[in-house]
């Protein structure tokens, strides 16, 4: 099995005395922004005026510009949206890195497909929470951590891999365990993940459940109910003890159900068409869409988006989550739907 790296496995003398900047302020930036200050470390964060600013400043953090940031820092953590860190890189990050200095990544996207090319004389290397930013924060707060990947791309001061341990240290993550990737693997495992199982493929999942049972004639508030608000129970029983503990909660008739019918509903055809996914990752054909859609101003994804928010699913379940008042209102307000 793999070595995971836990607190006591890492030293963190190494990242002590250095100047670490968070680029960014969003999920993933305040959350080790945060983390990283209450471990001891000393953060600047570099921002942009606007929201994030003045949450960081509320927040009690030294926020200055993208670029005075990296020049006051040893440790560039850059944690801007994907598709906006080639342009910040270009503009306020390469001109002000100096030789020696380590910059950082949450994901490999940009460098595995090239999209920022560092120079030679500075370390790369990435810390990659596997989990949301709240989360890292939250969890953190409460005395444990999301666990965390990490990978060396460069090696320039023959330290990049104590530094990036050091760094997972300081953001909680070896309190939940820390293993080494590379940028290779941990970008096509992220995009894979997220694409067919975890979002693209739970949403699919949810919508085509409830769509089923409302086409026959059932309550969509029933439909809401059975094929996206229990799902959190389910998962939760799954995140504490994997399938056997879930299937151990739930009704013999509901685990004879799972085995002779998931099989029904992801089956070889299912299965073929992820492969197409993986394949589409690892060529580059995925990263070069989403480059392409992101230079054209998003006309696709905004098109998709809209009508994504204004599925009949989620009409229902606006209505009955404001219901529910001990559901906690969504933690990242730029997700927030706005419905037109
Ligand atoms: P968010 O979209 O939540 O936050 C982005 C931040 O960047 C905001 O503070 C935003 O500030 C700032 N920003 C955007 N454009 C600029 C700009 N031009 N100049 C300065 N600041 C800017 O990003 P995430 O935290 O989701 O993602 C960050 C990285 O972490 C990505 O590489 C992602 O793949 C990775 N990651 C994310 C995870 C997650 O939980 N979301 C999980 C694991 C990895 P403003 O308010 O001014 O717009
Ligand atoms: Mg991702
Ligand atoms: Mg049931």
């Amino acid at each position: 099995m793999v070595k995971v790296l836990y607190n006591g496995d890492i030293q963190e003398e190494v990242l002590q005395g250095k100047k670490i900047a968070v680029i960014g302020y969003g999920s993933q930036g305040h959350a080790h922004a945060l983390n990283l200050k209450e471990s001891g470390f000393d953060v600047v964060v570099g921002l942009r005026g606007g929201k994030s600013w003045d949450k960081a400043v509320e927040d009690g953090v030294d926020v200055r510009s993208v670029a005075e940031a990296t020049a006051a820092a040893d440790v560039v953590m850059i944690l801007l949206p994907d598709e906006m860190q080639p342009k910040v890189y270009e503009e306020s990050i390469k001109p002000n890195l100096e030789a020696g200095n380590s910059l950082v990544f949450a994901h490999g996207f940009n460098i595995h497909f090239s999209q920022i090319v560092p120079p030679a004389d500075v370390d790369v290397f990435l810390v990659a929470p596997k989990g949301p930013g709240h989360l890292v924060r939250r969890t953190y707060s409460e005395g444990a951590g999301v666990p965390a990947l990490y990978a060396v791309y460069q090696d320039h001061s023959g330290q990049a891999r104590e530094v990036a341990l050091a760094y997972a240290k300081g953001i909680g993550a070896a309190r939940a365990g820390v293993l080494e990737t590379t940028f290779q693997e941990e970008t096509e495992t992220d995009l894979f993940g997220e694409q067919a199982v975890l979002c693209g493929g739970t949403t699919a999942l949810i919508k085509a459940g409830f769509e089923t049972l409302v086409e026959a004639g059932y309550q969509p508030e029933v439909a809401y109910f059975e094929c996206l608000h229990e799902l959190k129970l389910i998962v939760d029983l799954l995140y504490e003890g994997g399938l056997e503990n879930m299937r151990y909660s739930i009704s013999d008739t509901a685990q004879w159900g799972d085995f002779v019918s998931g099989p029904r509903v992801v089956n070889e055809d299912t299965k073929a068409r992820m492969k197409d996914i993986l394949k589409d990752i690892q060529t580059g054909a995925f990263a070069k869409g989403w480059i392409l859609e992101n230079q054209a101003n998003r006309p696709q994804f905004n098109a998709i988006n809209r009508s994504e928010n204004n599925h009949q699913i989620e009409v229902v379940g606006r209505e009955l989550r404001a219901l529910m008042p001990f559901i906690k209102k969504p933690v990242n307000a730029k997700k927030e739907v706005v419905v037109h």
